[in-house]
């Protein structure tokens, strides 16, 4: 590499670049791929938040420069958010901030709140960013265990006294992508604690709390008492409201926090293009009946694959939240043997367990992001496989 900063040698591999690699093969000789690989939803935003979007991209004045920390309307919306989904109350002006999408949230927590060579505490298995973000301020990354015998609830008090000295973060995320896991209100009590105790901004990650199943309602960690001393959480339009394209989310919590988080991001972007706050405006205080309908979608899909699996003899994580199945791969295959033979041999993608973290060893991610009748072809293939 001729021009790179020798950081981006810590990255991780790419681990999906040998089935990249393989797929354009397969599709190269005539193949039928299913990709039951990629978090995305496959189903278009809700048609109110695009006439809200219609409307208000035809606003000269939603073409300017927008507010860096989101526009009052727009906080207001979310703050009104929290209050209604959660009972949480919030201020506005200080405890909310708007981020153009959670994945660029997540990078800039890094150089908000984490010295070069101090720690960050990531879960064992998660979303990629929790561990690249570190790499790219040069700071260190402390993988908690996350384990099916703890319920994949990550365990930050199996960290070393010498490590968590030098740490100034932790993050944390529930309903868990890739494990589907989910906390409760004790777990959430105890990171709290340690979080106090050692002086650590808690972060949450609350993409998938309204993607849930059988009734179970995921809670914002604010309602637990003292979360406002140490937390800020990430809320995101990607998942609730099929909105990955538009980039739209926020962050809520400690005031101190959001202030430092905002003088970052102010040096590094200019906020959301406000049409699409709008839009986001709508998302959130409109009704939301079809949030509800894409939960029975999903949780349609999720009761084919378990019923597939359980056909398979394969142990999986009963998922009451977000688009993920977590499996345990076969006896005598790792997570990427097993995903490359799913690709070789049933033509279907599925990730390898690792691409998420060192405790993903001996695991797969399905997505549940798949038409319902590609989903079934896919199925039906595994079962092939398997008889
Ligand atoms: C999808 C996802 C996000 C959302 O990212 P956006 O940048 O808001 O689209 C955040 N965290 C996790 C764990 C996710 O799976």
């Amino acid at each position: 590499m001729a021009f790179a900063a020798k950081r981006l040698d810590n990255l991780p591999p790419y681990l999906f670049a040998e089935i990249d690699r393989k797929k354009a093969k397969l599709i190269a000789e005539g193949h039928d791929v299913i990709s039951l690989g990629i978090g995305d939803p496959d189903k278009p935003t809700f048609p109110r938040i695009v006439d809200a979007m219609e409307r208000a991209i035809r606003r000269p004045e939603n073409h300017q420069y927008p507010a860096y920390e989101g526009s009052p309307a727009y906080r207001a919306a979310c703050a009104q958010f929290m209050s209604t989904r959660f009972g949480v109350t919030v201020d506005p002006d200080t405890q909310v901030l708007a981020l153009i999408g959670s994945k660029e949230g997540v990078a800039n927590l890094f150089p908000a709140f984490v010295d070069a060579g101090a720690y960050t505490l990531i879960p064992g298995v998660g979303y990629p960013v929790y561990s690249g973000g570190g790499v790219l301020n040069d700071s260190q990354s402390w993988w908690m265990p996350m384990r099916a015998e703890n319920d994949f609830l990550a365990d930050f008090a199996a960290t070393p006294p010498e490590v968590v000295a030098a740490a100034q973060m932790m993050i944390i995320s529930y309903p868990n992508n890739p494990t589907s896991a989910v906390a409760t209100p004790e777990y959430f009590d105890a990171a709290i604690a340690y979080a106090r105790e050692h002086d650590l901004l808690l972060v949450h990650d609350n993409a998938y709390c309204d993607v849930t199943y059988d009734g179970y309602r995921a809670p914002s960690i604010l309602e637990r008492p003292g979360a406002l001393d140490c937390c800020i959480e990430l809320f995101s339009t990607s998942k609730s409201y099929n909105m990955t394209g538009w980039r739209c989310a926020f962050a809520v919590g400690n005031a101190d926090a959001i202030r430092t988080f905002g003088t970052v991001k102010s040096n590094v972007d200019s906020g959301i293009f406000t049409a699409v706050q709008e839009a986001a405006i709508e998302a959130f205080t409109g009704p939301q009946d079809e949030v509800a309908e894409m939960c029975e979608l999903y949780q349609h899909r999720r009761d084919l694959v378990m019923a597939t699996l359980d056909e398979m003899g394969l142990e999986y994580v009963y998922p009451r939240g977000t688009i993920f199945m977590w499996v345990r791969v076969p006896d005598g295959y790792t997570s990427t043997d097993y995903a490359e033979k799913l690709l070789m041999e049933a033509h279907v993608i599925v990730a390898a367990g690792t691409a998420y973290g060192p405790d993903g060893e001996g695991w797969f991610r399905i997505s549940l992001a798949c038409p319902n009748e590609r989903l079934v072809e896919a199925l039906g293939r595994l079962r092939a496989l398997d008889a």
